[in-house]
């Protein structure tokens, strides 16, 4: 079964990554903590946290604890902890809505992608939830770089879908 995540407040940025290599991940912004524990018991999701306080006061709760404040590392540990095949899995939820993006037929999407990126795009993939475009460009070149410089994994070359807005 695919693993499911809440990520604390704090660890944002974190969120966004692990939304990038294709894990489910929600965002917990409360400050209360009974409250990021009924959010992740109702999904059935992992909560992943810097407070070790939550972890000492909730011994039986599915948490997975940071102690790292530096990025990459937590990154790291995330992807080690719950390995995924990154290739098949990089980049294929929407950025905001955490959905799985879907695949169009190529031809008819072209056109609703601006003019620049409308020659070179070969996949075009669309959120079935907030309608924005997905396509292989430039940006994922940049993360595929720096995952492999700094978190060792390799999600592939350019042949997955790049992060634009359509507008
Ligand atoms: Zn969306």
């Amino acid at each position: 079964m695919v693993k499911k995540f809440i990520v604390d407040t704090m660890l944002g940025k974190l969120g966004r990554w692990m939304l990038h290599l294709g894990y489910d991940v929600l965002y917990f912004h409360g400050k209360d903590d009974r409250h990021l524990l009924e959010a992740a018991e109702r999904e059935g999701r992992i909560i992943i946290t810097r407070d070790t306080h939550l972890v000492e006061e909730h011994p039986h709760a599915d948490i997975f604890l940071i102690r790292t404040l530096d990025f990459w590392e937590q990154l790291r540990c995330v992807a080690q902890k719950f390995p995924m095949n990154f290739g098949e899995t990089f980049l294929s939820r929407c950025s905001h809505c955490n959905v799985p993006v879907e695949r169009m037929k190529t031809e008819e999407a072209r056109a609703l992608l601006p003019p620049k990126a409308r020659e070179r795009a070969t996949m075009i993939f669309r959120c079935p939830l907030c309608n924005k475009l997905y396509w292989d460009g430039t940006h994922p070149v940049h993360i595929i770089q720096l995952l492999r410089e700094h978190v060792g994994l390799d999600v592939g070359t350019d042949k997955k879908q790049s992060e634009h807005r359509s507008s």
